[in-house]
């Protein structure tokens, strides 16, 4: 398990990153983040979910460091507008407590508020191909400063114009630069570009983890919101019997904490133990020690306990959050039927999470039975917040398939942190 504090990344990137909740680096991060600081070019066959994007910003966000001239320093080359936004918006939050600036430029729309983005002065630019070669040939883009270059889901750029149009795109910067691909899978164009554009690249090739253990029985439920994902977990828990020990996982700190603690008042705090990063080693070490011996029967968490525990005899992995790291699912039902032993694997889904559900099923291979909530489970309304939060992943996500698409939502708010209601007291 790597925390990022082991990379040599600064105070406001550690921040940054700790306020996205990332509380482990990922395969492609622990490869790629020490090769790029290296001055080495890369090559990475990665997919998205992989967590690729902060894999190549976090380091080129460390060297470029502070605000610098007005001319860009770096320049992202992606395929569609929809991952140029993408990109933007990680680097809006790895950045924030940087003075870099960036500015994102793509085509179907007009170019004039994309160009005073640049003239305010710039160090990282965002472009999709055919836009950068128009705005430089106009004259707005000065790429004398150039130094680094970052070709991202190259896949999706190569048919055989993008090559003419990338090798133009090469001509207008300087020659030496570090560069760096990302790439979802290997063809025999992508190894083209990589030849032409790398200089003995570093290659990193990461093969999710897909096997899921035979002896985990996996299914999903259905849940409108937040409130009835909770109502389930207590009628499940219920089940003392059969639900001997159990880990829920939460994709962030803040709800893994929230809901331990709402857990801690119904079944008292010693019965329920809560292991996140922001729990000091020894804690969390007692905690899983606990656990471990079976002193507990529940443990809330965030994917920090996801990878490597070797714990016996847990009966139950709850995803309370569907994984956004499609991986991740693979390492949390592991938690669970091992030794030979059965073990289940339920996961609460949204209707925005059913997306990242679809993708699981494509990267296990295998599809996930649904199973009907009970009945006596209450269902309560969604709250308006709630619901404009998944309406608007839902965009992001059609968007991203679909760069055409045009949803209900074209701003991006900053989605506050949820928070568990209340608890009436023990029940
Ligand atoms: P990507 O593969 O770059 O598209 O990232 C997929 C998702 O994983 C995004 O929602 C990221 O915010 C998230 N992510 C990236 N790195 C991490 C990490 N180390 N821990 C948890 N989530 C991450």
């Amino acid at each position: 398990m790597i925390s990022f504090r082991e990379f040599r990344l600064n105070r406001q990137l550690l921040d940054a990153v700790a306020d996205l909740g990332y509380e482990q680096a990922t395969a492609i991060q622990q490869k790629a983040i020490p090769a790029i600081l290296g001055g080495q070019d890369v090559l990475g066959v990665s997919q998205t979910g992989t967590g690729k994007t902060a894999a190549y910003l976090l380091p080129l966000l460390r060297i470029l460091n502070y605000a610098q001239g007005n001319d860009a320093r770096a320049l992202i080359i992606v395929p569609t507008r929809e991952l140029s936004i993408q990109v933007g918006n990680t680097i809006r939050d790895l950045s924030k407590y940087t003075d870099l600036r960036y500015a994102v430029v793509f085509g179907g729309q007009g170019a004039k508020d994309q160009i005073a983005a640049i003239k305010k002065g710039i160090d990282i630019l965002v472009a999709s191909p055919g836009r950068y070669l128009d705005l430089y040939l106009e004259g707005h883009i000065q790429a004398k400063k150039i130094k680094y270059l970052v070709l991202d889901e190259a896949e999706r750029l190569m048919d055989k114009s993008f090559i003419g149009q990338f090798h133009r795109i090469l001509e207008t910067m300087p020659q030496k630069r570090q560069n760096l691909l990302f790439s979802a899978t290997m063809s025999d164009l992508v190894r083209k570009i990589a030849a032409d554009f790398l200089d003995f690249p570093i290659e990193i090739h990461i093969q999710p983890e897909v096997k899921t253990a035979e002896t985990v029985s996996q299914a999903w439920y259905s849940l409108p919101n937040m409130r009835a994902k909770l109502n389930l977990l207590m009628e499940l828990l219920k089940d003392e019997a059969g639900m001997k020990k159990v880990i829920v996982f939460c994709k962030t700190k803040a709800i893994a904490s929230s809901l331990g603690k709402y857990l801690q008042r119904l079944y008292g705090e010693e019965n329920v133990l809560v292991i996140h990063g922001n729990k000091t080693q020894q804690t969390r070490i007692n905690s899983m020690l606990r656990f471990r011996n079976d002193e507990v029967r529940l443990l809330v968490t965030t994917d920090l306990a996801a990878r490597g525990l070797d714990i016996p005899d847990v009966t139950h992995v709850v995803n309370f959050d569907t994984p956004v790291i499609y991986e991740d699912y693979v390492h949390r039902i592991g938690r669970t039927g091992r030794a030979f032993k059965t073990g289940v694997s339920l996961t609460f889904v949204n209707m925005a999470d059913r997306y990242h559900l679809e993708q699981i099923e494509k990267l296990i291979r295998q599809k996930i039975p649904q199973v009907k909530v009970p009945r006596n489970v209450e269902i309560p309304e969604t709250p308006y917040e709630e619901q404009q939060e998944m309406l608007r992943e839902i965009d992001r996500q059609k968007r991203k398939e679909n760069p055409e698409f045009k949803g209900a939502f074209h701003d991006k708010k900053e989605v506050k942190g949820r928070t568990m209601p209340k608890s009436k007291g023990r029940r």
